[in-house]
């Protein structure tokens, strides 16, 4: 029996991601970027387990849209690296990728953006808002807590 903790609206790095400068030549900045970004996912993995004692994170997963400036892989990987032969090196990260999406103004449908058409495909209007594909952040943290099992199972 597992715990989950909802997470959002505690975190979450929208306004700076759009400031984050995207690839390099090297990709040296947006790798860096990650690791900032995945050392933020570990600081609350820590936080949330202190506020548990005895509770044992699993899962964290974070939401990652297609225009944040964030390369998935790249996080998974800084986690990955952060976590190595620590106690959290069983935390495995659940990155939930986000497409480019608007919605017209004019006839309220709702369609992926794809190399920057933002045409609409039910009635050719040009004016739509984004509504997704920003996104950067925290979703839920899953926890087992061993008291918890103990307990439910003492019950069955
Ligand atoms: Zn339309």
């Amino acid at each position: 029996m597992g715990q989950v903790v909802n997470l959002r609206g505690g975190w979450q790095f929208g306004a700076q991601a759009a400031n984050v400068p995207h690839k390099t030549a090297t990709g040296r900045m947006e790798t860096m970027h990650e690791l900032g970004i995945a050392n933020s996912v570990l600081d609350t993995v820590r936080a949330e387990a202190a506020l548990r004692p005895g509770a044992v994170p699993t899962k964290v997963a974070v939401r990652v849209g297609e225009l944040s400036g964030i390369d998935p892989d790249a996080l998974a990987f800084s986690f990955e690296a952060l976590t190595a032969d620590t106690e959290y090196q069983r935390v495995k990260l659940e990155i939930e990728t986000r497409p480019r999406e608007h919605r017209c103004n004019g006839c309220g449908a709702t369609f992926r953006v794809v190399d920057y058409c933002v045409l609409c495909p039910k009635c050719g209007s040009t004016r739509s808002q984004c509504i997704s594909g920003e996104e950067l952040e925290l979703l839920y943290l899953e926890m087992e807590e061993p008291w918890n099992a103990c307990l439910s199972s003492e019950k069955s």
